[in-house]
């Protein structure tokens, strides 16, 4: 593909931001028939793309904020991308117990309207069940004072992986989908953006690249990109820190996810099963500084294991979590401080230069905020009105064996052979590539993780021709990481 970057000598269209929106983009524009090309200045969903909940989802909380456009919007891509992805999205029961005499009914009602709003790609029936049957289903629930519980399905997926799909979908659409190439700054002629300068990372190389449209995909990087376009630019997005807990299966018994519709600052929180550990989760902080690895807060562990410990017979403790991931959402701003209040809706809109932003939205709508963007550039910047080909596109890799997720207890032949797969089908360049998204053990059990990190270094070291040097550099470069991953 990089090859590519020196023939091609104009794109239709060049991506800035390698999460679920860029990706997407490239994906519904190569799919189209454009001449794609996007660059992610570290690993495909580095960012909040690979820190997600983890659930392809209408939003049961939007519907409570009233927000049908959007619920409608969600739930029907939450049935597209499990009919289109079904090896990395699936059918997620989830009950929200409940322990006051009104929420059975009031909860009740409110996800049969959310069953009705998903018509034909309803995933099935909410129910409302008694305390014994709650129980049955999820035998870890506190009993004290439990009346029962409502029952309902929502989807739930691997988010890196599924990005990781995504960017090999496009691939095989023609696509360039670079990963380690930032862009560093905007071509442009006669005050118009018309391509972008990125550098190779890894070879140190810069290249000029000429584009029709450029499209800036970057979350909550957004800001620095527009800052690129126009020096005077005022930021657009409000930064939200969420982050999530990781522990034993034990803490819910059985597969069965928990909702809790209302934490004392007015959010949902979740305890979901997620390749065999549980996801608790999360939090809504404001935040000013945006790093590509935020760190959890004190605070915001003590507010996750406080909540779900009142609802669970046996509390998670500190010493139980075996992963904590923290990822910042790309609000667009509004008159508003608390951000538990503002819209998941995606945003576009187009600069003076002509240099197109898209941000905001939920994983779960990638494919229609791409396809909204990818209309608007046909429409500005008269392209053949090529139709949107995605609603019915099946993900890279939904008729293969699924890559693996955890590595802890593989063979040493296994692990080398996975590592083979992930630095000749996936991209995978790093130690961190490989133990953050490629598997994902570094959010399901960040010791074992860091313990295996020398053995994944010397296989990867083979395959892309290191030495000892980097072996060590690597190692180095993923524990910093990781220890972050680890409670203190
Ligand atoms: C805590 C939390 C929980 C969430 N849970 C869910 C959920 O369960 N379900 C759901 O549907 N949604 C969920 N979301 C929302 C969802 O994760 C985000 O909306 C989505 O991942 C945003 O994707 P993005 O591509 O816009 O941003 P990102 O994933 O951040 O991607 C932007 C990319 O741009 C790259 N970039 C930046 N600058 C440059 C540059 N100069 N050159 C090249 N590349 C650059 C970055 O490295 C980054 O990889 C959650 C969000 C958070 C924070």
């Amino acid at each position: 593909m990089i090859h590519q970057i020196e023939s091609m000598s104009e794109w239709d269209i060049c991506i800035i931001g390698g999460g679920a929106t860029g990706l997407g983009t490239a994906l519904d524009a190569a799919a189209r028939g454009f001449k794609t090309i996007l660059f992610e200045q570290h690993d495909f969903a580095k960012g909040t793309s690979s820190r997600s909940t983890k659930l392809v989802h209408g939003g049961v909380r939007y519907l409570q904020q009233g927000n049908i456009k959007l619920v409608m919007e969600a739930l029907r891509e939450r049935g597209l991308l499990l009919k289109n992805a079904p090896h990395l999205v699936s059918n997620q029961k989830f009950i929200v117990p409940n322990y006051k005499w009104w929420e059975k009914t009031f909860y009740g009602i409110g996800l049969k309207i959310y069953d009705k709003m998903a018509g034909k790609l309803g995933l099935g029936s909410s129910e409302i069940l008694s305390k014994e049957e709650t129980l049955q289903l999820v035998p870890a629930l506190d009993p004290e004072d439990l009346r029962g519980g409502v029952l309902y399905h929502d989807g739930q997926f691997d988010d890196a992986r599924l990005a990781i799909s995504i960017a090999q979908t496009a691939a095989a659409h023609n696509a360039v989908v670079l990963n380690y190439f930032p862009v560093s700054a905007l071509l442009k002629i006669e005050d118009k953006v018309c391509g972008v300068w990125v550098k190779d990372s890894l070879t140190g190389k810069e290249y000029e690249i000429k584009s029709k449209v450029v499209i800036n995909a970057t979350g909550v990087f957004t800001d620095d990109i527009m800052r690129m376009d126009n020096v005077k630019h005022q930021n657009i997005i409000n930064p939200s820190q969420g982050i999530h807990l990781v522990v034993d299966k034990e803490f819910l018994k059985g597969d069965v996810a928990i909702m809790i519709p209302r934490t004392d600052d007015g959010r949902v929180l979740f305890a979901v099963p997620w390749h065999n550990k549980i996801v608790l989760g999360t939090t809504d902080t404001p935040i000013t500084a945006i790093t590509a690895e935020p760190i959890p807060m004190e605070e915001e562990i003590t507010f996750i294991l406080k909540h779900i410990g009142r609802y669970l017979s046996k509390d998670p403790q500190l010493s139980d979590v075996k992963s904590m991931f923290a990822g910042i959402r790309p609000l667009i701003k509004a008159n508003s401080k608390n951000t538990a209040a503002l819209s998941r809706e995606h945003y576009i809109t187009i600069s003076a230069s002509g240099m197109i932003t898209i941000a905001g939205g939920k994983w779960t709508t990638y494919r229609k905020m791409a396809k909204d963007v990818v209309d608007l550039a046909i429409e500005k910047f008269d392209f053949a009105d090529m139709k949107c080909m995605t609603r019915n596109l099946k993900l890279y890799g939904h008729d293969m064996e699924p890559s693996p997720i955890v590595i802890g207890s593989i063979s040493d032949d296994e692990l080398k052979t996975f590592i083979k797969k992930a630095v000749t089908q996936e991209m995978c360049l790093t130690v961190e590539d490989f133990l953050a998204r490629r598997t994902r053990q570094l959010f399901l059990d960040a010791q074992k993780a860091i313990d295996i990190a020398p053995k994944v270094a010397f296989y990867l070291a083979e395959d892309l021709k290191k030495d000892q040097v980097w072996i060590k550099e690597q190692i180095n470069n993923f524990n910093a990481v990781a220890v972050n991953y680890k409670p203190a």
